[in-house]
């Protein structure tokens, strides 16, 4: 493979000349118009035509995102619990971006980082430690987040294609947005439709879908393993976000590319994954050791305790 080399690559910038751009000075309340913006910009439903093409979208396009999220920037960018070829890890790259939550390096850093530091006074996505609030969605909108942590992400920073992708995370979700105009049109539907409800509505649902596991998925739900930090097991946020609820066992085991460690703990991202693997798109696919499924583990009733309690406020 060739590429930049990682040690050429700066920690906070992958391309030095945006270092010191003007959208770096501004505030973070003016950096954070265009998310609140999609939001506001919601309110469209109520003013647009909308026929069955745009609701078939933006249910369509909440599942396939949250697959770009959910099986490409955590299962595979962030922790490589699989294989596939460098063509399909653009692909998925290229999904995640389409949701509008940044570049997939970017996440990744922050993830492995939110590992490292789970729940302690470096976590910046901590309900336990910081707000609920700053957990959910106040870290992305502070700027002092906004590096990506290049650093950490040596095993990616070797292949072009994904730090230029990261640099410009924005045009996959933009190009999305047209191309609902025009589904939505070829379906029978106004165009407006596809954008209002296809690519709107969606973003927003898909935005606090996956907000979750930073915030309610540390505060709500089981624990059957005992972790340092507070992670939860929720089948309700599994089901919003094709299993990642099951925050504790994913905390407790990082390394398995499925998060429902029992079969009836529904994990959509890991089926999808599976049945990728079938067509050979994607191998290697890491379970869980055995002996993480030992009885003696499999108490979901019990809130096992935390090992070591956070310094910050609880
Ligand atoms: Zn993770
Ligand atoms: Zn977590």
């Amino acid at each position: 493979m060739s590429g930049a080399s990682s040690a050429s690559l700066p920690v906070t910038r992958p391309n030095g000349a945006s270092a010191t751009s003007w959208i770096d000075a501004l505030p973070n309340w003016v950096r954070a118009i265009p998310f609140f913006g999609i939001h506001a910009a919601c309110i469209t439903v109520f003013f647009t035509s909308v026929h069955l093409v745009d609701w078939i979208l933006c249910f369509s396009l909440y599942v396939i995102r949250m697959f770009g999220i959910t099986g490409g920037y955590h299962r595979y960018f962030s922790h490589k619990t699989y294989k596939t070829s460098r063509l399909f890890q653009f692909v998925l790259a290229w999904l995640g971006c389409s949701s509008l939550q940044k570049g997939p390096l970017w996440w990744a850093g922050h993830h492995r980082l939110h590992h490292k530091y789970s729940d302690t006074d470096e976590d910046v996505h901590s309900p336990i430690t910081k707000t609920v609030w700053d957990a959910h969605v106040g870290w992305i909108l502070d700027k002092k987040n906004d590096p990506t942590h290049w650093n950490i992400l040596k095993d990616w920073s070797v292949y072009p294609e994904l730090v230029w992708l990261n640099t410009w995370h924005w045009i996959p979700g933009i190009l999305l947005g047209v191309a609902c105009y025009f589904i939505s049109l070829a379906g029978g539907g106004t165009g407006w439709g596809g954008v209002s409800v296809g690519f709107l509505l969606s973003t927003v649902l898909l935005y606090h879908g996956t907000f979750t596991i930073n915030s309610l998925s540390h505060l709500f739900g089981n624990r059957r393993y005992e972790t340092t930090d507070r992670s939860r097991n929720n089948p309700w946020l599994a089901i919003i976000t094709l299993g990642e609820g099951w925050h504790n066992n994913h905390h407790h085991y990082q390394n398995a590319t499925r998060q429902g460690f029992f079969w009836w703990e529904f994990d959509v991202s890991y089926y999808i994954i599976k049945t990728l693997g079938i067509f050979g798109v994607v191998w290697d696919i890491k379970e869980p050791p055995k002996e993480l499924l030992a009885k003696k583990y499999r108490t979901p009733k019990n809130l096992a305790p935390i090992s070591n309690e956070p310094s910050g406020k609880t």
